[in-house]
C-alpha cells in the first residue's frame, strides 16, 4: 500500500486533501491522472448499466434531501456504528474493529492491548450521517443531512422516473454520485472515506422474481470487474449469513477483493425487498403501489440493489495493475490497467528535438487529441518516457525518429509486452482504436 500511496501522490493520481495546512484525516483530491481515471471508471459502469441496456434509466439526484426521507429509510434510527473512546489517549475506535487497530499513541502497539487493560469507554452508538443545517437559523427544524447512500434519491423518485420514461416493471435507476459518513476508523488511503462516491442501480420487479434477478445482478457485477482486467482469483463472492443480514433483505452478497490489508468489500448486491418503497409509502402517505397490466395486480415493486464504491474501485484498480519487473539495471514499475480505463491513452515523443522530429509528433498529437487523452513529452532520454508513462499505466506509445522523417512511419509501443512495431502514421488513429477497443 505505501508503494502505491506514494505512485499515487508522485505521479498526480491522489493528493491529500488541503496539503499545504497539514491535510484533513481521510479525505483525499484527485489530481491530473486520477481524475480521468476516475471519469473513466464512471463511464465503463454508466455505460454498462445504462447506455448498453434497455431496462434502465439514469438519475442524478440532490446530496440533500427532505430529513423524512432519512426517517423512513432507517438510518436517522439505524445508521450507527458502535464506538469506543480510549480514557488515556482519547482515540476513538470502531468497537467492532478493535482487532487490527493500532493505538495512535504508541504507534505499533494493537489497540486490543489497550483494551484489555481496561481503557476503554463503554461501547456508544455513534450516528454516521453528517447533519448540517439549512437556511439562516440554526434549530432542530432546519437540520438536514448530507446523504449517506445515493439510493434514497432513487427509491423517491421512483414513480418521476416510471412516468417520464414509461417504463414496465421490470427496469432499473441507475446514478452515480457522492455520498457522506462520518465513519469512525476511515482509512487504508482511499478504500474507507468519509465523502466518497457511489455508483448504485436500483431495480425493481415483481414480487416473487427477485431471486431470479438477484442471480441475474450477481453475475453481470462479478463479470464487470473480469472485463475490467481484474485477477479473477482476487475477486470473491461473501455471502451475508442470518447474522450480517439486513432485516429488510432476504439475500445479500458482497463482491470481495483481496487488498493488501486483506479481503475486504468491493460492492453490495442485496435483495431488499418491498422495505424501501413500502417506507416512502409510509412516511410520505403517497403511494408507491404499482399496477401491473399484464397480471391485473397492484403491488409494490421488490428491489434488487448493486452498490458499488467508485473510489473503492478505483483503488482496486490500481492495487491490482501494479507491477514491479526487476530488471539488469533497476525495477520496472507498471501500472497494468485496462486500455479502457487508462487515464492517458497514448504517449507521443520526438526521439531528439531536432531534424523536425518535434514539429512531426506534435502533428501527430493535435490529430489524436480530439479522439483520445495523449501526452506529448520531449524530455529526457526516451527510455525514461517510457517508464514514466509505464507507472501511469499508459498502454501505448508512439516515437517519431529519424525513418519518420523519410517515411512517415512511428513506432508503436505496447506497455505490457513493450514490443515495437512500425506502423504508417497515417493508420495510427485507426490501429490505436481498434487495440483500445480490445479488437
Ligand atoms: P462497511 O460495513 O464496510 O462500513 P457498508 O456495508 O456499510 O460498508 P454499503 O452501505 O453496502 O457499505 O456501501 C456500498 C458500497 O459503497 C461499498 O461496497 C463501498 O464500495 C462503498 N463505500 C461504503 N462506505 C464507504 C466509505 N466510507 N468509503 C469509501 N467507499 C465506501
Amino acid at each position: 500500500m505505501d508503494k502505491i500511496v506514494s505512485l499515487c501522490k508522485r505521479r498526480g493520481f491522489i493528493f491529500p486533501s488541503s496539503e499545504i495546512y497539514g491535510g484533513i484525516n481521510a479525505c483525499w483530491d484527485y489530481g491530473p491522472l486520477g481524475v480521468e481515471l476516475k471519469r473513466n471508471v464512471k463511464e465503463a459502469w454508466w455505460n454498462a448499466m445504462v447506455r448498453e441496456r434497455d431496462d434502465i434509466e439514469g438519475l442524478d439526484a440532490a446530496i440533500l434531501m427532505h430529513p423524512k426521507v432519512w426517517e423512513a429509510s432507517g438510518h436517522v434510527e439505524n445508521f450507527t456504528d458502535p464506538m469506543v473512546d480510549c480514557r488515556e489517549c482519547k482515540a476513538r475506535f470502531r468497537a467492532d474493529q478493535i482487532e487490527g487497530a493500532a493505538c495512535p499513541k504508541y504507534n505499533k502497539r494493537p489497540a486490543s492491548r489497550c483494551a484489555a487493560e481496561d481503557k476503554f469507554t463503554e461501547a456508544r452508538q455513534f450516528n454516521l450521517m453528517f447533519k448540517t443545517f439549512m437556511g439562516a437559523v440554526e434549530d432542530s427544524a432546519s437540520v438536514v443531512y448530507l446523504r449517506p447512500e445515493t439510493a434514497q434519491g432513487i427509491y423517491v423518485n421512483f414513480h418521476n422516473v416510471r412516468e417520464s420514461a414509461r417504463r414496465k416493471v421490470p427496469f432499473g435507476i441507475a446514478q452515480i454520485g457522492k455520498a457522506f459518513r462520518n465513519e469512525i476508523t476511515p482509512g487504508n488511503f482511499i478504500f474507507r472515506t468519509r465523502e466518497f462516491e457511489q455508483m448504485e442501480m436500483q431495480f425493481f420487479v415483481r414480487p416473487g422474481t427477485e431471486m431470479e434477478w438477484f442471480e441475474h445482478w450477481k453475475d453481470q457485477r462479478i463479470a464487470w470487474y473480469l472485463n475490467l482486467g481484474i485477477h479473477a482469483d482476487r475477486l470473491r463472492f461473501h455471502q451475508h449469513g442470518p447474522e450480517e443480514l439486513a432485516h429488510y433483505a432476504n439475500a445479500a452478497f458482497d463482491i470481495q477483493y483481496q487488498f493488501p490489508f486483506g479481503w475486504q468489500e468491493l460492492e453490495g448486491v442485496h435483495s431488499r425487498t418491498d422495505y424501501d418503497l413500502r417506507r416512502h409509502q409510509e412516511y410520505s402517505k403517497k403511494s408507491l403501489l404499482y399496477f401491473d397490466a399484464e397480471t391485473n395486480q397492484r403491488y409494490i415493486p421488490y428491489v434488487v440493489e448493486t452498490s458499488a464504491g467508485c473510489d473503492r474501485t478505483l483503488l482496486t484498480l490500481l492495487v491490482d495493475a501494479y507491477t514491479e519487473e526487476p530488471g539488469d539495471k533497476e525495477t520496472r514499475v507498471v501500472l497494468r490497467l485496462h486500455p479502457q480505463i487508462a487515464p492517458i491513452k497514448v504517449g507521443i515523443f520526438p526521439l531528439v528535438n531536432r531534424d523536425g522530429m518535434p514539429e512531426l509528433a506534435l502533428q501527430i498529437q493535435r490529430d489524436l487529441m480530439r479522439h483520445l487523452k495523449v501526452f506529448y513529452d520531449d524530455s529526457g532520454a526516451i527510455g525514461r518516457r517510457y517508464r514514466r508513462q509505464d507507472e501511469a499505466g499508459t498502454p501505448f506509445c508512439v516515437t517519431v525518429d529519424s525513418q519518420t522523417l523519410q517515411d512517415q512511419s512511428v513506432t508503436l509501443r505496447e506497455r505490457d509486452s513493450m514490443e515495437q512495431e512500425r506502423i504508417a502514421s497515417s493508420a495510427l488513429l485507426e490501429v490505436l482504436r481498434q487495440r483500445l477497443s480490445g479488437a
